[in-house]
This record gives C-alpha cells, sequence and structure tokens, in this order.
C-alpha cells in the first residue's frame, strides 16, 4: 500500500480522494468532511481522528504513518459505489487487499499499541472490530481530552507515557 503525505486541509483532502480514489468532487468533499472530522473513528481499531491528530502532529508515528488523517477503505478491493468506510492508516495497510479478516487487523494493530503505549491512553481501542471503544477517557474527562487534543502541554501526553514504559 502506497503511503501519502496528505495536504493537511481539507481541501486537499478532497484533492487526495479525487485523485487517488476517483471520487466525484461531492462524494470527495463528503469523505473529506467525515475523515477529517475528530469524532470519526476507525471502523476496525476504534482510534478517533483527534487521537490521530495527537499521534501524528509533529512527525510519522511508527504505527500510524506519515497519514495525518483516518483514511479511505475499500470494504471489496475494486468497488467504488458506497463501498467506503474509515479506516486508519495502520489498519489499512495491515489489511492490505483483504489479506487479513477485520478480527485479524485489530489483533495485530492492537497488539502494537498495548506493547508501547499505557492503557490508560488506549481508551479508544476495540475490543472487537468496530466494538468497545470509547469517545473519551470518560464522560468526566471529556472536557480535559478535548484541551489535551487541542495541545495543552499541561496534561501528560501519549509520547511521555511511552517513553516511560
Ligand atoms: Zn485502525
Amino acid at each position: 500500500v502506497a503511503q501519502y503525505r496528505y495536504d493537511k486541509t481539507h481541501a486537499g483532502t478532497v484533492t487526495n480522494l479525487r485523485k487517488v480514489h476517483g471520487l466525484d468532487y461531492e462524494t470527495a468533499y463528503y469523505w473529506a468532511d467525515l475523515l477529517t472530522h475528530p469524532e470519526t473513528t476507525c471502523a476496525i481499531c476504534g482510534i478517533p481522528q483527534k487521537m490521530v491528530e495527537v499521534y501524528t502532529r509533529d512527525a510519522a508515528h511508527w504505527i500510524l504513518g506519515v497519514a495525518w488523517r483516518l483514511t479511505l477503505d475499500h470494504i471489496t478491493p475494486g468497488v467504488n459505489d458506497g463501498n467506503y468506510r474509515p479506516l486508519c492508516h495502520a489498519c489499512n495497510s495491515t489489511r492490505g487487499p483483504a489479506r487479513f479478516t477485520d478480527e485479524e487487523v485489530l489483533q495485530i494493530v492492537g497488539d502494537k499499541w498495548r506493547a508501547t503505549t499505557g492503557l490508560r491512553f488506549l481508551w479508544w481501542l476495540n475490543t472487537s472490530p468496530g466494538v468497545g471503544g470509547r469517545a473519551n477517557r470518560s464522560p468526566a474527562c471529556a472536557a480535559r481530552d478535548a484541551r489535551f487534543v487541542e495541545g495543552d502541554d499541561e496534561i501528560e501526553t501519549p509520547s511521555a507515557e511511552s517513553a516511560a514504559s
């Protein structure tokens, strides 16, 4: 799977989706909205877009790669019409052209996260494909998480956690 350094704008995402996936403008615009929305999650592992941005803000992340946002997955390779879902780069590239099942992808990608990242940062990680992750660490943490996502450095970051463990 080719890796693309996505243009970090909505317009750039539309252009990318049209070029790479051959979507018409309206469909590309719809998906650009979804793929750049903070609350949109990977359909397999559950990572929300806002956390993809946290992890890839300054550099490529070793699990998530260079893509700063969720990617578009063809559920059935080669089929276009209505056959899309959002996947993070890790799940999309692990899956390849339907090489692994969603369950296998979640196991592989989940193992990588669990090996390197404190469990308290993996509140979003699904227990089975599309199920089990949370949108925020807890309802009480939602406001704090919003500041965290905005880069408030008063709050411990995932990279600090992985460096410590
Ligand atoms: Zn994923």
